[in-house]
């Protein structure tokens, strides 16, 4: 019989409810891996008991392989029992004696993890002391800064924004240019606007919800977002699933299914963890306690599973394939944007800046003017056509800046308002204003730091 382990969720008695993964000798199809994955109330086993009265051997459940195993006789499966049999095991017929297991691994004790926890937390500084009750309005601001930016970039951003404004009333009182004027270099900065949103919404309501539900009626807040804030600030049992516990699940069930499609599986199985009372017990410590172990011990490359609180019920552990978890389908080829931007200085120091649209890419951040990114590169002339007035300009050269979707590749050319400018600049390509009040983007602080290096190092 040709070995070839899958996975499957699959609904296990309340008293063996210590897990919740099952893979077979034989994998089960995906149709029936979907149906188990659905069954929530024991009825999986009920109908291993059926195959059971099929065989002359019954079934034995084995605690210390953790699963089930038995073994045909080759008498044909009947009755209720034979349709699942034959899906579970792909088998049509069977004409001889052979051995089916259905390992069923421990579910990851929480203590376990807890325990660790307790030892090896990391020091965060909007994470509360053991002991004291989280700060909703801290949680909610990291967790809205940490999307798509990792620990050690969010702390400096974190602390200036705690210094500004100690309260979510102090950030909602705010002019939103200085919340995206604090925010720049962070990226992403829809995100900084609907931080500014949000917290008027819930200065307005007088705090911010503890449900899940609620949460999600809040700007900027998705289904990732709303279970951490209800797990961490509010003690709600659910397990928020980031890159890092996606990554811990598929480990643990050796799921080699690949992101992003695996990715309701992983979250349907990330749940299951959360069935072990002990971890309801302490929903804020242990969602951050998964978050710890993604990032210190489950790490993407190198897994240190020989340290890990949840090694033996780790099924890629087992298998040799943890580092090779999660598959991820390969990267579409990232297209190339070109454009030029115009450094204009004037007689008191300040440099010509306008203000993007509110809303798509870099909305309402500052920028220099230029041309539209677009596909293909722009020429000296062809650029030129697009500056903010005639003059001498000079090319200082090119930057690269990578987005989530695109690589972008600006020219930029510096020049200053020629005294005998008396027409004054067009309003359409912005007024001139310090940079140093400015909300710059990430690739606009770029264009500006090319412009003062040397020509020796640049
Ligand atoms: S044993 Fe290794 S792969 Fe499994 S959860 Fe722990 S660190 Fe991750």
């Amino acid at each position: 019989m040709a070995i070839g382990p899958e996975h499957a969720s699959v609904s296990v008695p309340a008293e063996r409810r210590r897990g919740s993964v099952c893979f077979a000798r034989r994998g089960p199809t995906k149709s029936i891996q979907s149906i188990i994955s659905r069954a929530r109330t024991g009825g999986f086993f009920l109908k291993t008991g059926c195959v059971s009265a099929c065989t002359k051997d019954p079934i034995c459940f084995a605690p210390e392989r953790r699963g089930f195993q038995f073994r045909s006789d080759g008498t044909q499966p009947s009755g209720s029992g034979a349709a699942f049999f034959r899906e579970v095991f792909r088998v049509g017929r069977l004409s001889e004696p052979q051995s089916f297991v259905i390992s069923v691994p421990v579910t990851p004790d929480a203590s376990a993890l807890l325990r660790w926890y307790d030892h090896h937390r990391r020091v965060l500084p909007w994470r509360s002391l053991p002991g004291h009750r989280p700060d909703p309005y801290a949680v909610w601001l990291s967790e809205i800064m940490l999307q798509q930016t990792t620990v050690k970039a969010v702390i400096a951003y974190y602390e200036r924004f705690l210094t500004h404004y100690p309260t979510v009333q102090d950030l909602a009182a705010a002019p939103l240019e200085d919340v995206l004027h604090l925010w720049a270099g962070l990226g992403y900065y829809a995100r900084a606007r609907n931080l500014h949103a949000c917290a008027k919404r819930v200065s307005e309501r007088g705090g911010f919800p503890d449900t899940v539900e609620e949460l999600l009626t809040l700007p900027g807040i998705g289904a990732y977002t709303a279970r951490a804030i209800a797990a961490i600030a509010f003690g709600r049992p659910v397990v928020p699933v980031d890159g890092n516990v996606e990554r811990v699940t598929a480990r643990l069930n050796a799921i080699e299914d690949p992101l992003p499609a695996s990715r309701p599986l992983l979250a349907r199985q990330a749940a299951l963890l959360n069935d072990d009372p002990v971890a309801q017990s302490r929903p804020s410590d242990f969602a951050q306690a998964l978050f710890d172990l993604g990032a210190t011990i489950c790490t993407p490359r190198s897994p240190a599973c020989l340290t890990c609180p949840w090694q033996t019920s780790c099924i890629a552990h087992a298998r040799g394939i943890a580092a090779q978890l999660p598959a991820k389908q390969p990267k579409q080829a990232r297209p190339t944007r070109y454009g030029a931007h115009f450094l204009m200085h004037d007689n008191d120091g300040q440099i010509l800046l306008r203000t993007r649209p509110p809303t798509g890419l870099l909305g309402s951040m500052d920028e220099l003017p230029g041309t539209d990114w677009r596909s293909t590169p722009w020429t000296d002339e062809e650029a030129l056509t697009h500056a903010p007035c005639l003059t001498h300009w000079v090319r200082r050269g090119e930057i690269r800046h990578v987005f989530t979707h695109f690589t972008l590749y600006l020219t930029v050319y510096e020049a200053c308002l020629p005294q005998s400018h008396n027409a004054g600049i067009d309003s359409s390509f912005g007024t001139f204003r310090s940079a140093k009040r400015a909300a710059l983007p990430g690739v606009m602080k770029k264009c500006l730091a090319l412009t003062k290096q040397t020509p020796e190092t640049r």
